[in-house]
């Protein structure tokens, strides 16, 4: 079960605006709620944050890895009379911008603003009309009437994010805005909160990672990962839940909300790191699902993977529909077993514990 305590900090965690590139505020929470269950945190140049358990120098290093920023938009053009018109920041998605409140964010403050919907009764519907808008069809309205004037509020460059504020459905299914992937960084922490707790049973030193920059990249776990080369890496992200009308099992896998976290196969993810998560899954009861890995899985364990000789590494991802939408929604039930799986897989490894394939 998920402590009320510690659901709190969830809502706090996923309330904070950390943009890619702009995760600062968010990383100062995650850093300060991860201190009481580690010895030490510190961040890098670019501000990926990170906090040790340390046994030893004499045993392997295990990470724990999420990624800290989410997707979002940026300044792009202010036009005469005071209208802004927004680029993506990460995978955006235009076609459900109009009609969102958002967020512009600078050294000044936070700016309101709406994304301007014109009303159905003045919408031309001939000479392309019902034509799915690109970032380039959208304007923010910030309540001004000139450029003058919105640049006293605002600058091109200024991240912007939608407003949607997380919420419960029920007790065990959750919505929100970025979810993707602050909920990875909420899971790497509660997990080192079950490891601090059974640290006589820990024989391998624990680095939990939340990176920067995921969602145009992988570029802090890049960094990270070469810096500190882990002896093994377990990843943990978002993937899609398939089980909603319209999508096509056949082509993108079958995951279902509340069945459990998915464990994936193929590509960076090591054969023998994979073998041992299965086995945990197993002894400890934690229902997975499983999800086959094309070419590139799509996470920070493509970054992490192939770092100077290589980093055996695997992905164990949470089931999530409306991926990359202000409505985000996942089970509490698949977050538990994600965060039991990781703590039970780190808490499994051996002092001499290598992973080699053959
Ligand atoms: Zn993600």
């Amino acid at each position: 079960m998920i402590e009320a305590a510690s659901l709190e900090f969830l809502e706090k965690l996923i309330s904070t605006p950390s943009p890619t590139g702009y995760e600062a505020e968010g990383q100062k929470i995650w850093k300060e709620y991860i201190s009481q269950f580690s010895d030490k945190t510190e961040s890098d140049a670019y501000g990926s944050a990170l906090a040790r358990l340390t046994v030893s120098n004499d045993v392997p290093t295990i990470m724990l890895e999420a990624h800290a920023d989410e997707i979002g938009m940026v300044v792009q053009y202010i036009s005469d009379d005071g209208f802004i018109t927004l680029n993506k920041l990460g995978g955006s998605d235009s076609t459900i911008a109009r009609a969102k409140r958002v967020n512009i964010f600078n050294k000044r403050g936070r700016v309101s603003g709406v994304i301007g919907n014109t009303a159905i009764h003045l919408q031309e519907t001939k000479n392309g009309g019902g034509k799915q808008p690109g970032w380039k069809d959208i304007f923010v309205d910030i309540g001004v009437s000139s450029k003058e004037e919105a640049l006293e509020l605002v600058q091109v460059g200024d991240p912007v994010i939608f407003t949607d504020e997380f919420e419960m459905l029920n007790d065990q299914i959750i919505t929100g805005r970025a979810l993707d992937n602050r909920i990875g960084g909420f899971a790497i922490a509660e997990a080192m909160k079950i490891i601090k707790k059974n640290r006589k049973d820990l024989k391998v030193n624990v680095l939990a990672l939340n990176s920067v920059q995921e969602e145009i990249g992988g570029f802090g776990a890049r960094m990270m990962a070469y810096r500190h080369m882990p002896d093994a890496a377990i990843v943990t992200d978002v993937t899609h839940a398939t089980d909603t009308p319209g999508i096509n099992q056949k082509e993108h896998g079958a995951v279902k909300l509340g069945e459990g976290p998915t464990v994936q196969h193929g590509g960076a993810n090591h054969i023998a790191l994979v073998a041992l998560i299965e086995k945990v899954a197993a002894e400890k009861q934690i229902a997975i699902q499983h999800e086959a890995t094309s070419i590139r899985t799509g996470t920070d364990t493509d970054s992490i993977f192939f770092q100077r000789t290589g980093i055996p590494s695997a992905l164990i991802s949470l089931p999530l529909r409306y991926m990359h939408s202000p409505v985000e929604t996942a089970s509490l039930k698949d977050l538990e077993g994600l965060i039991e799986l990781m703590a039970a897989s780190v808490l499994a490894m051996t002092p001499d514990q290598v992973f080699t394939v053959g």
